[in-house]
């Protein structure tokens, strides 16, 4: 959303904050102010205008008494030639009722959290699995259920592209079962997402798959994302497939920046961020690869006001966080003959641990 002057994080905070609780959803530029510490009432009137013109609220003109002792609103329909509370004859003073503003937040854009499906990264047996669903069933308004798809064991096998396909195609199967699974609950058949690192690669090739075009989703989060950076995230968009994307990165990610080298068709999307317009990106400088799932980050990510509450909640033209970046180069990737060299590496190094990762297998399935 563009605004002619930017507005402070406060006011955005402060709208959101409003529509979350569904409290004081009317007010005049002055209250507001008030409520925010703010003395630009002509800054505060062109955010508002600016969320008038979006939809998110809604402007309402009315009087009030002219009177300093008065003051108050008058209800729709006065005559404006008497006040009905302190009685002033307006004529007889020769004063006019002061014409007024009221803005008023449309509480029903927010959004509920809907059930959900978590896409980890490899070899996730992490106790966060536990406490994350706990945490989201907790926030969950109808109980409803979260989805946290398991691929099994992978390790060499993420050195070649048919194996990512393969997986995908079992994630999308999954995916299906369990939408038709909500649709009989009588659930929303968009689940919101939530990927990391290699669970992300597996979700874009499910949305990229044809055979899975039928698959809607609501929004989606993206964690130490190995998605491409130039992943057409607007299309997706476009076509309804998604709601919308959040692209979380972890300024201090060390796994990412090296994804590419090793495991084809993936990206540092989870380091330089997303080129799509229609994509959110949000740095956060302290995290690391993993440090997204730590019980205490997550806990925070999802509580009320937290990152991920907020992108899954409120109206995407207030989503504003701290950290938001865009990205206006497009990411120029490995030069041919380097990405050549490494992709035949990466398959003799597959051949010649195959038989191990098969024996493995077998002793631990
Ligand atoms: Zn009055």
């Amino acid at each position: 959303m563009m605004f002619d002057h930017p507005p402070q994080r406060e006011w955005i905070e402060e709208v959101g904050r409003r529509l979350e609780l569904g409290n004081e959803l009317t007010f005049t530029v002055e209250e507001f102010a008030r409520s925010v510490n703010e003395d630009d009432i002509a800054g505060l009137e062109s955010f508002l205008a600016t969320l008038v013109g979006k939809g998110t609220a809604s402007e309402l003109h009315s009087y009030r008494c002219p009177m300093t002792a008065c003051r108050r609103s008058l209800p729709e329909g006065s005559t404006l030639l008497e006040c009905p509370y302190c009685h002033t004859d307006y004529q007889e003073q020769g004063v006019q009722p002061m014409p007024m503003t009221f803005y008023r937040l449309k509480g029903a854009l927010s959004r509920d959290l809907r059930w959900m499906i978590v896409v980890h990264g490899m070899n996730s047996r992490a106790p966060w699995q536990e406490a994350f669903s706990w945490e989201i069933a907790s926030r969950l308004k109808y109980s409803a259920p979260i989805l946290i798809y398991k691929y099994g064991w992978a390790t060499i096998d993420v050195l070649v592209a048919p194996y990512h396909r393969h997986l995908a195609r079992k994630l999308g199967h999954r995916i299906r079962e369990a939408i038709a699974q909500a649709r009989l609950a009588k659930r929303t058949d968009r689940p919101d997402v939530i990927a990391h690192s290699f669970g992300t690669r597996l979700f874009s090739l499910v949305l990229e798959d044809e055979n899975f075009a039928d698959l809607t989703f609501g929004r989606i989060i993206t964690a130490g994302s190995i998605i491409h950076p130039d992943f057409d995230w607007g299309r997706h968009v476009k076509s309804g497939r998604i709601e919308a994307v959040l692209n979380h990165v972890g300024a201090k990610d060390g796994s990412v920046p090296f994804a590419h080298y090793t495991i084809p068709g993936t990206g540092p999307g989870g380091k330089v961020g997303y080129t799509s317009e229609a994509a959110h990106n949000v740095r956060n400088c302290a995290f690391g690869h993993s440090d997204f799932f730590k019980p205490v980050n997550m806990k925070a990510l999802i509580a009320n006001g937290g990152l991920w509450h907020s992108f899954l909640t409120r109206p995407l033209d207030l989503f504003m966080p701290e950290g938001l970046f865009v990205v206006r180069k497009p990411w120029r990737g490995m030069c041919w003959p380097l990405k050549c060299t490494l992709r035949l590496v990466g398959m003799a190094l597959f051949l010649v641990a195959l038989p191990f990762s098969l024996a493995r297998r077998l002793l631990d399935p």
